[in-house]
């Protein structure tokens, strides 16, 4: 089953730039999904096209079921959750603990406070940082913050984990501790996962699905791919 379909993919920005040309794409249901290629190459406006931060200027964006451009905008929280997001610089709240953090979005959304505990507690067991759930970010490393933004894109337990660069700011040996938390989320939750980067070592380490985008094209689509020069 596709959790995801994209069909003839166009996005022109207003200043003209076309930054995703004619993309067609499934993505199968529990995947674990690398997007690669150089700056610029599209990579972060096909994510965005996938949490309708952008509409696509012509086709179509299918997730879980929604058709993401046509959606109106006091909709688009049923797109949202569905997935979970995490961002290269970790966005985390810095008055917030981590347990805060984590437990913010189940708050707004109501949820009872048992409910809320044993999500929480879960997440974090799955990214490894039971032990700090009372510090603050600024208390933690690099590493420990990412694995955080991941504790909450995972807490609601969302079909889809879209990350965009989750290891642009970590060494190579904390990026790797990511990449690791993230194989378990993929396996265990059975969360499909799509995450951007331009990480070779990373994408030829962990032998995973490969789509490579250059200048806004598709150029290749691998089961277990590797990162190919194109995407330099
Ligand atoms: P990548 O994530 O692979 O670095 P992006 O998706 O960020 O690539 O960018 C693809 C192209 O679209 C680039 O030429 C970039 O300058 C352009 N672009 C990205 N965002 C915007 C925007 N908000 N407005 C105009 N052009 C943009």
């Amino acid at each position: 089953m596709d959790l995801i379909r994209l069909k003839n993919v166009e996005k022109r920005y207003k200043n003209g730039v076309t930054a995703i040309y004619d993309l067609n794409l499934s993505i199968e249901k529990g995947s674990f999904v690398f997007v690669v290629g150089g700056s610029g190459s599209g990579k972060s406006t096909l994510i965005k096209m996938l949490y309708r931060e952008e509409k696509p200027t012509q086709g179509q964006v299918i997730v879980g079921g929604l058709d993401v451009a046509k959606l109106k905008n006091k909709k688009v929280y049923k797109l949202r959750r569905k997935l979970g997001i995490v961002f290269q610089d970790y966005r985390l709240l810095p008055k917030l603990t981590v347990y805060e953090n984590v437990a913010f979005a189940l708050e707004c959304l109501g949820e009872k406070k048992n409910d809320i505990r044993m999500k929480v507690l879960k997440a974090l067991e799955d990214v490894g940082l039971k032990n700090k759930i009372h510090s603050y970010p600024d208390q933690l490393s690099g590493g420990e913050q990412q694995r955080v933004a991941i504790a909450r894109a995972i807490v609601n337990d969302p079909k889809l984990l879209l990350c965009d660069e989750p290891t642009g700011n970590l060494d190579p040996v904390k990026s790797m501790e990511i990449m690791q938390v993230l194989e378990d989320i993929n396996k265990n939750r059975g969360t499909t996962i799509i995450m951007a980067t331009h990480d070779k070592e990373i994408v030829n380490k962990m032998k995973k699905q490969v789509i490579t985008l250059k200048d806004g094209h598709l150029v290749t689509n691998k089961k277990k791919g590797r990162y190919e020069d194109e995407a330099i």
